[in-house]
């Protein structure tokens, strides 16, 4: 088998292997990444462990001495799922990136606060493949085929890939037809980040960093602080100026996030080819399609 060039078709490369050797989900990517290399590369990863170090989530590391790799990770991180996450993020930058450099420390920083344009590049690509290697688009497919898309159900697929709730959100927003955005908001009612489902860019839906969550959102939150689930109907003006949404929020006291799903269902396609597509593109976009490698 040849060596993937691009992060999504590593991802699909080792999730096929995964899954032809008889294993089901969730994908266990230490041991994956442990045989893999081990078959295929002179200085393979030698040892996945947890590490001690605050705000690391993962580092990937050379040993000369040993002529290997480490991957190690923050073991205190009690997002479920994020520990895969990052371990699968680590080998994305062991197969992608291991000739760039030696040591790569990474932190969660929502998947994307990075420095340099070259650094972000590195991290959205070491996203990439983790998300397409536990999250294979067929199966994800399956899983959600003629059901209501809700945080109950992605959060049943983030169980299923032991992925955590956000990465799972991203991963169906990258490839759904929905009009739909995942926006993150901090417990000082500003928006941290979102981001939109190609349908929901076209609809201009994106909400910027530092804009503040709707009034009467906030409203409906605190009438509702237990942290509900439940989707409701809300007008137009609210989350878009002329489409009525789907709001679902789930409140992250842990985090100090409040986490939002909007989905514009009733939004009617817009034409494809009036809308410039240029101005929409963002890196996330270049993520979503596992490109720019
Ligand atoms: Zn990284």
């Amino acid at each position: 088998m040849s060596d993937p060039t691009t992060p999504a078709a590593w991802g699909i490369q080792l999730a096929k292997l995964w899954l032809a050797s008889g294993q089901g989900f969730p994908v266990n990517v230490e041991t994956l990444a442990l045989e893999v290399t081990k078959q295929r590369f002179s200085e393979p990863v030698g040892i996945v462990m947890p590490h001690g170090i605050d705000g690391i989530d993962g580092m990937l590391s050379k040993r000369k001495k040993h002529k290997d790799w480490c991957i190690s990770y923050d073991k205190k991180v009690v997002v479920p799922g994020r520990i895969n996450f990052t371990i699968a993020h680590e080998l994305g930058h062991y197969l992608l990136h291991r000739t760039l450099h030696e040591t790569f420390q990474c932190g969660q920083a929502e998947m994307m606060d990075y420095d340099s344009l070259e650094s972000k590049r590195l991290e959205s690509q070491a996203n990439t493949f983790s998300s397409y290697l536990l999250m294979p688009r067929n199966d994800f497919d399956a899983q959600i085929k003629g059901q209501e898309i809700s945080f109950e159900l992605l959060g049943r697929c983030a169980e299923r890939y032991q992925t955590s709730l956000t990465a799972t959100v991203l991963k169906w927003l990258e490839f759904t037809e929905e009009a739909a955005m995942l926006v993150v908001a901090d417990h000082d009612e500003f928006i941290c980040w979102s981001y939109c489902s190609q349908s929901a860019k076209l609809l201009r839906a994106y909400k910027p960093p530092g804009e503040s969550v709707p009034p009467s959102v906030l409203e409906h939150l605190r009438a509702n602080l237990s942290g509900s689930r439940t989707a409701r109907r809300v007008e137009p003006g609210v989350w878009h100026p002329t489409e009525e949404a789907i709001e679902s929020a789930i409140i992250s006291d842990q985090f100090e996030q409040i986490i939002f799903l909007i989905r514009f269902p009733f939004a009617s396609a817009p034409n494809h080819e009036e809308e410039p597509e240029s101005d929409s593109l963002t890196e996330l976009t270049e993520k979503a399609q596992g490109s720019g490698s």
